[in-house]
């Protein structure tokens, strides 16, 4: 009998089996196996990382930024140049490093680096006023849940309609720039204060599943704290994550998770 896709080489003549160890020797040792009473094959073990489940770590953003973690799935990291999810769990960050020499990355980094940036630099005032502007309605028509997508009709109307303004005549801002703004900007000060209110003052969770029938289910957190801006107390949207299992400890292990991560995605807590 013989294994060829097994590290191990195994041998059976009649009722004897060799087992023969690559990491051993040379034939010396074969032939002193010959010799040994007969030993039952081993099952293969997995070695190395492989039995350590590596799970991301939000350091390795440090040097790679362009690598987010996934919700709820430690055992991956996202690409935002490839827009893919892809597994960690073997070699840690040497599979990050593996991918990120990759053709297929390569190539995906370079066709992006080619693509027209936005940019968000300011000269004068009116540099100032007019990307103010922009963010406004940015907040405005996402707080009033207006698809972006009304930007790219926005941005041409706001030109024609105010021609005696400077600012209008600049305002160049369309769904790719709105969300941009929104995503970069908006949300990492908000989700910044709120982590930092739930820090000094007490809170509660919510969670909810979805009610689909996909393996993975989608469960929103949401926090309700006292505002000390409007002295009332409010409800705020924390994060989503998945879950692939509808039992209580299986929705409390992916939201501490989700917790952890936004842990060390801040300021540690002042507890
Ligand atoms: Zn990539």
């Amino acid at each position: 009998m013989a294994d060829d896709n097994n590290d191990c080489q195994a041998s059976s003549s009649n009722d004897m089996i060799i087992i023969e160890d690559p990491q051993s020797g040379g034939d010396s040792d074969s032939d002193d196996a010959s010799l040994s009473p007969p030993r039952p094959k081993m099952p293969k073990k997995l070695l190395g990382a492989a039995t350590y489940k590596t799970k991301f770590s939000p350091t390795w953003t440090k040097e790679y930024p362009f690598i987010t973690s996934v919700s709820g799935d430690p055992s991956r990291f996202r690409c935002n140049i490839c827009d893919k999810k892809l597994k960690c769990i073997y070699m840690g960050k040497n599979d990050v490093v593996k991918h990120c020499q990759s053709n297929s990355h390569l190539e995906q980094a370079k066709a992006l680096k080619d693509k027209p940036k936005l940019s968000f630099e300011v000269h004068s005032d009116e540099d100032l006023q007019r990307t103010e502007a922009e963010l406004q309605l940015a907040v405005l028509t996402a707080s009033s849940n207006i698809a972006l997508a009304f930007h790219d009709r926005l941005s041409p109307t706001i030109r024609k309609i105010f021609p005696d303004s400077k600012i209008a005549s600049k305002y160049h801002s369309a769904s790719t720039k709105a969300t941009c703004m929104l995503n970069e900007a908006v949300k990492p000060m908000l989700m910044n204060n709120l982590l930092e209110s739930m820090k000094v003052q007490p809170f509660s969770l919510s969670i909810d599943g979805s009610n689909d029938t996909d393996l993975k289910k989608m469960n929103p957190i949401t926090v309700q704290i006292f505002d000390l801006s409007s002295h009332m107390i409010v409800t705020r949207f924390l994060d989503m994550y998945t879950t692939t299992t509808g039992t209580a400890e299986g929705i409390y292990s992916a939201m501490n998770a989700k917790l952890e991560e936004l842990l060390h995605s801040t300021n540690p807590w002042a507890l």
